[in-house]
């Protein structure tokens, strides 16, 4: 069976203190309260994830991740930071492929494609994220925009490499906006997005393969997403920053 998986994305908030502190209550109540197999994940800003690493030690059920790293091993990329460096401190995931990274920061299928390769090549799991504007939803065009998306960022990977990434799908228009896609229309595209794995990789492959649903995603919301047959869980942005949410959506799988 796939993972069922909890992801928190902090995006560019939250100084150091406050980080460790939200950090230490979503590890203490996911101790007490998150009592079945799904994984929690921690995306939190680079100053944080060595200290989050120390509090994360010991709690079986939370990880941490970044929310990028350089394309390359190392080397002379002043401000930037690597695979080595964010593993070195204790993240096991990397979010790759966000829409905000693709669309500030000009990141292109071809680049995330070669920083899959090397957060693969140093044990990252990429949580690799995809998914339409609204330009594009109204275009009715989306679904060869995601196929493109995987085509290009994942599709030069090995079978065993692959069955190594987490999938995100993000309508853009749902991101931030409080507009959450309905659970038909997410299921829909997750579907989309199993069948599409399943043609390149084989259905065993693509049946093991657990994509998360990301977009203005709550608690309120997180119960009925979560139910769709091939939604595994979220990519949790706002609702990440306050403990009680971010618990409460990862309950969802008790
Ligand atoms: P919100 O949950 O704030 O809409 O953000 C979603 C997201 O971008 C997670 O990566």
């Amino acid at each position: 069976m796939r993972k069922k998986i909890v992801a928190g994305n902090w995006k560019m908030n939250l100084d150091y203190q406050s980080g460790l502190s939200l950090f230490s209550e979503i590890i203490n109540m996911a101790k007490d309260e998150v009592i079945g197999n799904q994984e929690l994940v921690v995306c939190s800003p680079f100053i944080h994830l060595s200290s989050l690493g120390q509090l994360s030690k010991n709690v079986t059920n939370v990880n941490i991740g970044a929310q990028n790293i350089h394309q390359a091993e190392s080397g002379a990329y002043t401000g930037e930071i690597s695979a080595v460096q964010v593993k070195s401190v204790g993240a096991s995931h990397v979010i790759l492929g966000h829409s905000e990274r693709r669309a500030y920061f000009g990141e292109t299928d071809a680049l995330l494609a070669a920083k899959v390769d090397i957060a693969l090549k140093h044990g990252l799991t990429p949580i690799f994220c995809i998914g339409e504007t609204k330009e594009e939803r109204e275009s009715g065009d989306f679904f060869e925009i995601i196929k493109t998306q995987l085509t290009d960022g994942l599709f030069h990977l090995s079978n065993e490499a692959f069955a190594a990434v987490v999938l995100a799908y993000e309508p853009v228009w749902a991101i931030g906006t409080g507009l959450t896609a309905s659970p038909e229309q997410a299921q829909e595209v997750h579907q989309f997005i199993r069948q599409v794995v399943a043609e390149k990789y084989g259905q065993e492959i693509a049946d093991n393969t657990s994509i998360l649903y990301g977009g203005s995603c709550n608690p309120g919301n997180a119960k009925d997403l979560f139910a769709q047959a091939d939604i595994d869980g979220g990519l949790i942005g706002g609702a990440s920053l306050k403990s009680r949410d971010f618990i409460d959506i990862a309950k969802v799988f008790n």
